[in-house]
């Protein structure tokens, strides 16, 4: 049976977010592809591997995501249209690669995605990458639902290629996560011949005879001017748009927020009185387009997902052009600041601002809070999980040896269910690698009992080693608990160099956690 993304064009496919961003790819010419698993992004690379071989397409899971970005930079370099995807915590680790690829320029397009989980439903943050993407100074896109993942994943590449800078595709989870028709547009498969260049060595080193600190400013500027272009690119390529008509109150929204908008709308029956600007590029920010638009409105409402972004880039919008307008939306508290947007929020805004009476009907289940329709458990191991008895084992230990004084710290991982009870075995727990390099600073701290670092073994090869040689080299006296079970579990048994298997199931050399150690 034909993979449903390997569909002909003009055919409509029942796609997840993930899957139609992989479709894109393919759309997109992409030839190299690579990722870290992490809910909610996992999919992407899941599915570009089960493909790759047919569309010649090459696929990895890399160590890590900082490796995963560095390896689509080093492709596009050579030609080819690259892309890096991963879950919003990943891009915390491509930050100093990315701030370094946004000054060259390359022949091939390049995509970062990054797919945001708002609420935490498996994350450990919140965060809203819009913010990093903007601290980078590249274009943003976000889609709002799988036919747009795939779109604004073929668009991402073609406007990186045009401008020579890295676009960032910002999903968040229901929108990664939802089913929904795709239209299938044309297979782009050909293949580049892999070629080096970088605007950074043919413009400075080889015609100015430089590099370094001088150069710096003027790649800065150059970058500012790409993403002027962006903006033009984004009105050219009609990607910001302007629906209905009404005079009352302007919308301004975004991504998933805008799907829930275009909902509520229908359902108050309140299409005659607002306008609504979907923001589709939402770095370079279309203010010139907005404050058109503010010249025949007052009052604004802004719906988002994540941090109130669109909502600083109205005020500032406004602002510059001496618009006198209410806006109203996180920042105002309109709309709740932290936690996942829903549906019957942003009804309820819509409706408050136009003051029509929402019917007080009793909830439907999806929109019934999960502590109503559930007995609240803490989440924990699967039944017959070897972490579960190591854990145990641990805990018999600690309480013989030191009289159950102690201080672990873990990573991220299933492990992490260690802290709950009824093994309660861990204190706290931060990020990938981070129980190490914590543990040498609780050692030299002077506690006086022992202290605890605990890893899985995918998070061991992502970010542990260099904590791992730092501990031996500064010898901090601690012990480094690694539970391995030759998969990145929590995440879907994602192969990585501890397994001996690669993306597309071929035999690898296996990397053996305790030759690393020792
Ligand atoms: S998925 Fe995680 S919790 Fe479940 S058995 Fe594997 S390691 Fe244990």
């Amino acid at each position: 049976m034909q993979h449903p993304v390997l569909g002909a064009a003009g055919e409509r496919k029942l796609l997840l977010g993930n899957e139609a961003v992989a479709r894109g790819a393919i759309e997109g010419g992409v030839e190299v592809a690579a990722s870290y698993p992490g809910t909610p992004a996992s999919e992407i690379l899941e599915t570009l591997a089960e493909v790759a071989e047919e569309v010649g397409i090459y696929v990895e899971w890399s160590t890590n995501e900082m490796v995963a970005w560095e390896v689509a930079v080093g492709a596009a370099m050579c030609n080819k249209r690259s892309m890096a995807s991963m879950k919003h915590i990943g891009v915390n680790w491509v930050i100093d690669p990315l701030m370094h690829s946004v000054l060259h320029g390359f022949n091939a397009g390049l995509l970062l995605v990054s797919c945001d989980d708002p609420s935490g439903h498996s994350s450990a943050t919140e965060q809203d990458n819009r913010n990093l993407a903007y601290m980078a100074e590249i274009p943003i896109l976000e889609p709002s639902d799988p036919q747009e993942a795939k779109d604004f994943t073929v668009e991402a590449i073609e406007i990186s290629e045009e401008l020579r800078v890295p676009v960032l595709l910002r999903l968040v989870t229901r929108v990664a996560h939802t089913r929904g028709d795709v239209v299938l547009g044309e297979l782009r498969r050909e293949t580049r011949k892999p070629e080096f260049h970088d605007d950074f060595y043919t413009e400075f080193v080889l015609k100015k005879g430089f590099a370094g600190p001088r150069v710096i400013p003027e790649l800065h500027r150059i970058l500012h001017e790409k993403l002027e272009r962006a903006a033009k690119l984004a009105e050219k390529r009609k990607l910001n748009k302007v629906e209905g008509n009404g005079g009352e109150l302007l919308i301004v929204s975004s991504g998933v927020a805008y799907s829930y908008v275009k909902e509520a709308i229908e359902d108050l029956d309140v299409e005659n009185r607002v306008t609504v600007l979907k923001v589709e590029m939402v770095h370079p920010f279309p203010a010139e387009l907005l404050q058109e638009l503010l010249r025949d409105h007052r009052r604004v409402l802004v719906l988002e997902e994540g941090e109130p972004y669109l909502e600083r880039e109205v005020k500032l919008a406004a602002f510059d052009g001496k618009c006198t307008v209410e806006v109203h939306g996180k920042l105002s508290g309109k709309i709740r600041r932290v936690g996942e947007l829903n549906p019957v929020e942003v009804k309820k805004a819509i409706a408050e601002m136009l003051g029509v009476e929402v019917e007080d009907r009793k909830p439907s289940i999806g929109e019934l809070e999960l502590g109503e329709l559930t007995t609240p458990r803490v989440i924990s191991f699967c039944p017959g999980c070897p972490h579960r008895a190591a854990f145990y084992a641990l805990k018999r230990a600690i309480n013989k040896v030191c009289k159950g004084r102690y201080l672990a710290i873990g990573d991220i991982g299933c492990y992490t269910m260690g802290m709950n009870p009824p093994l309660r075995v861990q204190q706290t727990v931060f990020c990938m690698g981070g129980s190490i390099g914590m543990a040498c600073g609780a050692a030299h701290s002077g506690l006086d009992h022992p202290v605890i670092a605990t890893a899985g073994d995918s998070t061991f090869l992502h970010a542990c080693i260099p904590g791992l040689i730092n501990a031996a080299y500064n010898k901090a006296k601690l012990l480094f608990h690694i539970l391995d079970n030759e998969a990145t579990a929590m995440t879907g048994f994602q192969p990585h160099p501890g397994t001996g298997k690669t993306a597309a199931g071929r035999e690898a050399r296996k990397i053996r956690i305790e030759d690393v150690a020792r």
